[in-house]
């Protein structure tokens, strides 16, 4: 297709305000999909995306529309991920497209992500056509968000455009706007292959297939090709476009977005943000903006019955196929044997794999409660990155820890304004500036420890203020602190995965409130059982669980059968997320008890 009639965008928005549903009124109106065929929300394909209303792994789809000016055009639209956990690869996917809708709540007007996302917009100079959605609701207030827009964001709202994704007011207007606003792509079609990776998946049988971008030059089947990060080498054996089905084509060319495959063995060869060229006339750089990402999230990953060790090895190395920034190794626990210390990009992306291992893999799993990662200064000068409070140094050989803080922004109706500053104060966040939206709303930026916020900061927030407020958070490096191991003992030994590394001040309360909890949760023994939480040999917190005196069968004897067999399945059901720790039974929830007393 020449460029001049291509368009490349995306769709950006804070999460629930329409993004997905837009996406299929604009794939319906385009006849990618039928009515019939059509399936609510195409384009979130997980079936567990379409539960949480999420967009986890970006998407790619191309649309072919006969504009009022009567030509033809091939519109490419790039999905998002639309939470703060993949940032990254929303930068990307951004990085692939020359505009994006801005679509806002009619009724919710900018909330955290809005904003986040349209600053990585505007970083890659895109053009940011804004889309009032939502109107069709009675709340709808469609001139305020307006406002809003101006105001907080400086754009020109004179031309936003009003619609409902769920009527389908509106939808023609945005494909003019496409059309009309967005620039079309422009690159060298006759330079050398630069083609940028904005997202890659994993099928058993073409291998790892790397999304891509054209920006200059061209691929096509038989193309030897590079990976300009790792240097890795190929042979293309087809190249594609989405439609939403994948489709082959001859060539893909620079403007042009598809995907290409050539027997790429592991999804680490096609890392989001690496750039492909051709190995028989290389480019001289790669694009711009490439960054290996990091975990910023571990917990250990355990079998409740130790013989599906294997099998979790192997459907992590499954997940891992499909998503290069899950990581984990072995790891070993007194309490719990052996299992997986994983490493995620926030706490959403660690449920995600922990309810697939679940659900599609049929594991049962304890999981520990989740760390940041602590960069520990030893006295002798060294520095250790620690993800895992069991691997903390004894406390003589530290000098001081660090841990990494984020600058969050918080938004929310002016009259809450009290609730969530006391809640960032209690979470030892330093507070930087306020700013008005509008007369309703405002804007708070705080700089916080992460590892408050992937406590129960945000549940916290949303109580605090009936569900009104939204968050961004961005990490900005690490800071020294206060901080020490809190370890727990059942039954005076120390069980090591509900060790935590907390601050010195926080200690107590989180100590006490801890031994409180798992003395609710750990069912009763036939002995006492005394729980204590301590740092280092120091006991700061304590409570016994009294022995269980009567056996629970005894009331049923001579009775009723089926009240004993209940009796006894809902015992056995019981201890199914039971994990025995020397001679004590601890359900699954213990372990991440500590997330719950923040
Ligand atoms: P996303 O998180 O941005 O992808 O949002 P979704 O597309 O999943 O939409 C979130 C919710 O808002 C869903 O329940 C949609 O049915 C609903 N929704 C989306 N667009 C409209 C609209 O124009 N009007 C109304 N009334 N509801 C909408
Ligand atoms: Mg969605």
């Amino acid at each position: 297709t020449e460029q001049k009639n291509i368009r490349n965008f995306c769709i950006i928005a804070h999460i629930d305000h329409g993004k997905s549903t837009l996406a299929d009124r604009l794939l319906e109106y385009t006849g990618a999909l039928s009515k019939r065929e059509m399936v609510d929300q195409v384009l979130d394909t997980m079936e567990l995306e379409r539960e949480r209303g999420i967009t986890i792994k970006l998407q790619a789809v191309r649309l072919n529309y006969r504009a009022r000016d009567g030509r033809e055009y091939v519109l490419n639209l790039i999905d998002t991920p639309g939470h703060v956990d993949f940032t990254y690869e929303v930068s990307r996917s951004l990085a692939a497209c020359e505009g994006a809708l801005l679509v806002v709540d009619a009724a919710q007007g900018i909330e955290a992500q809005t904003l986040a996302n349209v600053y990585l917009a505007l970083e890659h100079n895109l053009e940011i056509i804004p889309v009032i959605n939502k109107i069709d609701l009675p709340n709808a207030e469609p001139q305020r968000v307006r406002r809003e827009i101006e105001d907080v964001i400086g754009l020109d709202a004179g031309e936003a455009i009003l619609a409902s994704a769920k009527t389908g007011v509106g939808t023609e207007e945005i494909l003019e706007a496409i059309v009309r606003r967005i620039p079309p792509p422009r690159g060298d079609r006759e330079a050398p292959l630069k083609a940028l990776i904005f997202d890659s998946i994993f099928d058993s049988y073409r291998g790892a297939i790397p999304y891509i971008r054209i920006v200059e030059g061209q691929v096509q089947k038989g193309d030897r090709i590079r990976f300009m990060a790792t240097g890795a080498e190929f042979e293309v054996n087809e190249v594609g476009i989405f439609t939403p089905a994948p489709r082959q084509v001859t060539t893909l060319a620079a403007g042009e977005v598809g995907f290409l495959s050539a027997s790429i063995k592991n999804v680490k060869d096609t890392r989001v943000g690496d750039t492909i060229t051709s190995a028989t006339r290389p480019a001289r750089e790669p694009l711009p903006g490439y960054r290996k990402v990091m975990p910023m999230v571990y917990c250990g990953l355990f079998p409740v019955d130790s013989e599906q060790f294997d099998n979790l090895r192997d459907a992590l190395e499954k997940l891992q196929l499909n998503d290069a920034s899950l990581s984990f190794e072995p790891e070993t626990s007194v309490a719990l044997g052996f299992g997986f210390r994983c490493g995620f990009l926030g706490l959403l992306h660690m449920e995600i794999i922990q309810e697939r291992l679940e659900r599609e893999y049929g594991l049962e799993l304890i999981t520990t409660a989740p760390s940041v990662v602590y960069r520990v200064v030893r006295t002798d000068g060294g520095v250790e990155m620690v993800d895992n409070p069991t691997a903390l140094p004894a406390p003589n050989l530290i000098d001081h820890i660090e841990e990494p803080y984020v600058e969050a922004t918080i938004m929310t109706p002016r009259e809450y304004v009290g609730p969530v500053m006391e809640l960032c104060q209690g979470k030892r966040g330093t507070f930087l500036n306020m700013d008005y939206l509008s007369e309703k709303r405002v804007a708070l930026k705080y700089d916080l420890p992460l590892a408050e916020i992937i406590y129960d900061f945000f549940d916290q927030l949303k109580s605090r203020t009936r569900g009104y407020a939204s968050l961004d958070y961005e990490v900005k490096g690490y800071r020294p602190a206060e901080l020490v191991k809190m370890d727990i003992l059942i039954n005076n030994e120390v069980v090591d995965a509900l060790s935590v590394i907390t601050h010195r001040d926080q200690a107590y309360h989180r100590g006490r409130a801890l031994v409180e909890r798992l003395r609710q949760l750990i069912p009763r023994q036939l002995f006492d059982v005394p729980i204590q939480a301590a740092i280092g040999s120091r006991i700061i917190a304590r409570e016994t669980i009294p022995a269980l005196r009567k056996n629970v069968l005894a009331k049923c004897y001579g009775g009723d059968v089926t009240r004993k067999r209940k009796l006894l399945e809902k015992q056995k059901e019981g201890k199914k997320r039971m994990k025995q720790v020397g001679t004590v039974d601890i359900p699954q929830e213990a372990f991440m008890a500590v997330l719950k007393v923040g």
